[in-house]
């Protein structure tokens, strides 16, 4: 037996596979065979029928009947759920990220924090359960209550990528079941192994507390399947994660049916290093959000703004320290950077180094690593690239391990730089320099959704809430008040007068 079928065997998660699922209730997809390999070696870990547009019907219904009675549930006991969940996941913990390491090809240690992100995010949902607060207003006329509350939204259509195969999953499903919907989750065809373990570990908790099935449902499809929940109006939210690309379609779907979005699309980041930054502690950290989850965080640094009085020698630096990064089996430990999820990858990888090479671009590394790597998997050496901020590849997102350098003289220009791109989601800056710090805050500094000082842009803690600008989508997941989105505001106003008068003086004598 392999480590990802014990892990699976562990969970629970029923054989043959299943592509669709309300909680417990598992059936057979009649859409397109879905054949899983491991990015690691290539070896193959599942072969199923997919989810088709006409299975989606019966999850649908499910989910809108389970958001019929769980919304009368008070909050604090749905919380009671979630923070089983949050258990479930902790006692679980290392059979998920197994499955995540394999089918992502994730280094363990990050599949290891992707479920301690998953963790978080019930504990935050099981506080937040307790606080869903609204507010009162002073009414204008006598006699009057003017509040503002929160009731449940309606079943969540749930859209993920590959990269997060299961946090994003969790940073939706916690918070939504807290605020008194159900979710239906079409995950990244890429990583359904996941998918299917985090179903199978909430599904057995929903039984516990006698849930109804539908509450969480399933749908391992491909895109098709992602545009049924896209086009259907039981679904007043639809929470997308992936491509800009797919996020365009997946918006002006929802947007002709005046549905809401919340989208978290693809970024561009970049991080500058001004003369007063702690060089080491820059190179550390541009490092790991350059090349960590081999380049394929939505928030993986891009772009790197250098003054250019230490522009040559930072990057000598770099290049010395990506030659002795250790490549390979991400389950071994020590490995640093694992594998690309697939061929497209590295050939969407080359390309671009192709175009950076024809910009005047200086290529360092970016070709396929062959030693000391299992066979069968696509491995590379990330490459960093000295390059004009003007060439046309910069604009672009590119998921693979490539850093663009490039060189400023003043801090505006480097503002500058950062900002002209299409995408808005991650940035940094590495300076010790308060006034510097401090402007790249401001109104006129960074134009993205995450701005970080002496913090490369990866690796976002769930209490904040998270999500880009521009083409990143401009959604905000996670913590803070992003619980919002899930919910349905509601303006009550209470007379108790007996009289009745109108707002703004407005007089209507009968
Ligand atoms: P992708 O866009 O190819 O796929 C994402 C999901 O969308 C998959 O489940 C896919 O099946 C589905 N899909 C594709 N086309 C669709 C359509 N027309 N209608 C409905 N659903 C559709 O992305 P990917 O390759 O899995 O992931 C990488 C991308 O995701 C990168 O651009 C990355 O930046 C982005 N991403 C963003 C965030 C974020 O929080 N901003 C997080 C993770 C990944």
């Amino acid at each position: 037996m392999s480590a990802v079928e014990r892990a699976l065997s562990r969970l629970g998660v029923p054989q043959p596979f299943s592509a669709v699922a309300s909680g417990s209730s598992f059936s057979a997809g009649q859409g397109r065979e879905i054949v899983k390999s491991s990015p690691i070696g290539g070896q193959e870990l599942a072969r199923f029928r997919g989810a088709s547009v006409a299975d989606c019907q019966g999850v649908f219904d499910a989910a809108a009947s389970a958001f019929s009675s769980w919304r009368v549930v008070p909050a604090p006991e749905r919380g009671r759920v979630v923070r089983r969940l949050g258990e479930a996941l902790r006692e679980h913990k290392q059979d998920l990220a197994t499955i995540v390491s394999h089918e992502a090809g994730k280094v363990t240690a990050e599949a290891l924090g992707e479920v301690q992100e998953m963790i978080d995010i019930c504990d935050f949902a099981v506080g937040l359960s307790r606080q869903l607060y609204g507010l009162t207003m002073a009414s204008e006329r006598p006699g009057h209550r003017l509040a503002e509350y929160w009731q449940p939204l309606g079943p969540v259509g749930v859209i993920s990528a590959f990269n997060f195969p299961v946090a994003v999953w969790a940073w939706n499903a916690a918070i939504a079941l807290v605020c008194g919907d159900s979710v239906v989750w079409k995950p990244s065809e890429k990583t359904p192994l996941s998918a299917l373990g985090c179903h199978v570990i909430s599904a057995r908790v929903l039984s516990e507390f006698s849930c109804p099935a539908g509450l969480l449902g399933l749908l391992i499809g491909e895109g098709d399947v992602g545009q049924a929940l896209a086009e259907s109006k039981t679904f007043p939210l639809i929470s997308a994660t992936g491509s800009t690309r797919m996020g365009r379609a997946v918006s002006a779907t929802v947007a002709r049916r005046l549905g809401r979005s919340l989208l978290e699309l693809g970024g561009n980041n970049a991080a500058i290093v001004a003369p007063s930054a702690d060089l080491e502690l820059a190179l550390r950290a541009v490092v790991f959000a350059a090349v960590g989850t081999a380049g394929q965080r939505c928030t993986t640094l891009r772009r790197l703004i250098a003054h250019e009085s230490l522009a040559s020698s930072f990057i000598l630096r770099l290049a010395a320290t990506y030659a002795d990064l250790r490549l390979g089996d991400p389950t071994r430990e020590g490995t640093l950077v694992g594998p690309l999820i697939d061929e497209a990858a590295y050939q969407g990888m080359q390309g671009a180094l192709r175009q950076a090479r024809e910009q005047g671009g200086r290529v360092i590394g970016g070709e396929r690593a062959l030693s000391g790597v299992p066979s069968g998997g696509v491995y590379v050496k990330p490459a960093i690239v000295e390059i004009s901020p003007e060439a046309p590849i910069v604009q672009e997102e590119t998921f693979a391990p490539i850093l663009y350098v490039m060189r400023y003289r003043e801090l505006e220009q480097a503002i500058a730089i950062q900002n002209g791109v299409a995408q808005g989601l991650a940035s940094a800056i590495f300076t010790n320099d308060v006034r510097e710090a401090e402007l790249f805050c401001s109104a006129t500094g960074s134009d993205c959704g995450i701005v970080n000082v002496n913090v490369g842009p990866s690796g976002a803690e769930i209490g904040g809430a998270f999500g880009g600008e521009k083409d990143t989508g401009g959604g905000r997941e996670s913590g803070s008040d992003a619980w919002k989105v899930y919910m349905r505001r509601v303006t009550s106003t209470i007379n108790y007068s007996g009289a009745l008068p109108l707002a703004q003086g407005v007089r209507f004598d009968l």
